[in-house]
Order: C-alpha cells, then sequence, then structure tokens
C-alpha cells in the first residue's frame, strides 16, 4: 500500500499558522498535554513542582487562551506555570510567551544564538506584532538540564533549521510506567546547502542521543508532520484497550526520523 514518506507542505499550510480561529487539545500521557492549532503545536509537561510549558505557538491572545483553557480542562493549574522552554527562535514556537510570562512570571529558556537570531532575523520581517517581545531569563545548550520537581529536560544543541536550534529529550507516564520522549526542535529543512549539511548532521546526532536514551515517543510541535491533528483527535476518544498512538518504540523513532531525512534529500533535489 502507498504511503507518504514524506508530509506536503504548501503556502496553504504557512498560512494556517496563523489561523487563531480553531484550537484543540489532548492529555496524551498522565503528565503531558499537547495544545494545537492547524499547524503548530505545543506542550505542557506536569511535575511534582509545577508545569513547563514546551513552545508556545503564536504571538497572540487567543493562543495563550487556548493553553490556558487546555490545562484547566485536564485539571491542572495555570498558576503552576513555572517555566517556559522554546526550541528555536521562530515566531510560531516563540508565540505568545509574552503573556505567559506576564500572567505566571513564568522562567524561560532558550539557546543564547537563537534568543540574537529572534531579535535581528525576525521571521516575519514587515510584521512588528510578531517580533521579540519577550525576555530569556536562561540560555541553555548541549549538555545542560532543566530541572523541575521530578523531571528532567535534556537539552541538545541541533542547528539548522536555526542557528540555535535546540531538541529535547525527557520522560513522561502512562498507568506508573515511564517512557522516554524526544522532541525535535526544527521541523523543516533550511533553504542552502550548508544549512541543510548542518541540519542532516544534528538529526544524525539527535538521533544517536535518541538511541542512547531509549526513545520510545516521537513528538513533534507541526502538526502535518505526524497526522498531529488526526493523532489528538484518536487520544481524546482512546479507549482504556487501545494503544498510545505517540508510543511506537525505538524503530518507530528511527523511522520517524527517516521523514526529516527526506525532506533534506528533496530540497537537495530542487538545488541540482
Ligand atoms: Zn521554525
Amino acid at each position: 500500500m502507498f504511503r507518504l514518506k514524506k508530509p506536503i507542505i504548501t503556502m496553504e499550510t504557512i498560512r494556517a499558522m496563523e489561523d487563531m480561529s480553531y484550537f484543540t487539545h489532548a492529555l496524551i500521557f498522565d503528565d503531558l498535554l499537547i495544545i494545537a492549532q492547524k499547524e503548530t503545536n505545543c506542550f505542557v509537561l506536569k511535575t511534582t513542582d509545577g508545569l513547563i510549558v514546551i513552545d508556545a505557538i503564536w504571538p497572540c491572545e487567543e493562543a495563550f487562551n487556548a493553553i490556558v483553557f487546555a490545562i484547566k480542562d485536564v485539571g491542572w493549574k495555570p498558576e503552576d506555570i513555572k517555566k517556559l522552554v522554546l526550541t528555536h527562535g521562530h515566531v510560531d514556537h516563540t508565540g505568545c510567551g509574552k503573556w505567559i510570562v506576564n500572567a505566571f512570571h513564568a522562567k524561560t529558556y532558550l539557546s543564547k544564538r537563537d534568543d540574537i537570531f529572534w531579535q535581528t532575523e525576525p521571521a516575519k520581517k514587515n510584521r512588528p506584532e510578531t517580533w521579540k517581545d519577550y525576555t530569556i531569563d536562561v540560555y541553555v545548550k548541549d549538555g545542560d538540564t532543566i530541572t523541575l520537581g521530578d523531571k528532567t529536560i535534556y537539552v541538545y544543541d541541533t542547528p539548522g533549521h536555526t542557528p540555535g536550534g535546540l531538541s529535547f529529550i525527557f520522560n513522561v507516564t502512562e498507568n506508573k510506567k515511564i517512557y522516554q520522549a524526544a522532541l525535535w526542535g526544527g521541523s523543516n529543512p533550511p533553504a542552502n546547502l550548508q544549512d541543510i549539511i548542518l541540519y542532516m548532521k544534528s538529526l544524525d546526532y539527535f538521533m544517536e542521543q535518541c538511541e542512547n536514551k531509549n526513545v520510545e515517543i516521537a513528538l513533534s510541535n507541526h502538526t502535518g508532520l505526524d497526522n498531529g491533528m488526526e493523532r489528538i483527535v484518536y487520544s481524546q476518544k482512546r479507549m482504556s484497550y487501545m494503544p498510545n498512538i505517540y508510543l511506537i518504540g525505538q524503530s518507530g523513532f528511527r523511522r520517524y526520523c527517516q521523514l526529516f531525512r527526506n525532506l533534506c534529500y528533496e530540497k537537495l533535489e530542487m538545488m541540482k
């Protein structure tokens, strides 16, 4: 049977990232919540000492309200948000952080390189409302850890999509069983050859780290990469006997990463 080997990304995909008319969410592990608009999503990780928000969708109040609503809907407290951790300095991930910081005084984390990049090369150059609008409190880099309560996020430098892009590994729980989850921070490969090579090196490096840590869960911050919307709907309606659709095993994780390699090959092919 024919299966897609890479996602289809069009101008419509890019436009839909700004559509704030629709949000959805699901508790995908006992301690991990996903919140999405049509193309972009973020995560909330519950710890014994509060909540960590990972990425923040888009710089607008609607996105902030959707995150707050989802947290309340699963019985958690938005005022428990202690940290905001960002994968990279693009506007669809730095998102509504300003509102999160103002409302809950969350401590913010990003690489130094992408904090500068976010300011000097805004993804939407003609759109002041999307420019850097809050401060990063802690610069993190390869080998660092971000800890809150019983959770630790392991940080990896994965440049290529942006100069200071980060990827993360952390554990999540379902029915008292602990699993390792990985979030590849930079989704779409870059446009020029040098950066594509850097991106592929980062991918190899991160895959090796994930292999060492026995990662069995592939998380994405764009829904178009992993049937994200459909998996959220499945998770909302999932019955107790059904498998967790995010739990794909080590070989599944390797196959997921192949998708990003295929996107790189496509870009290289287009350069010929
Ligand atoms: Zn990006």
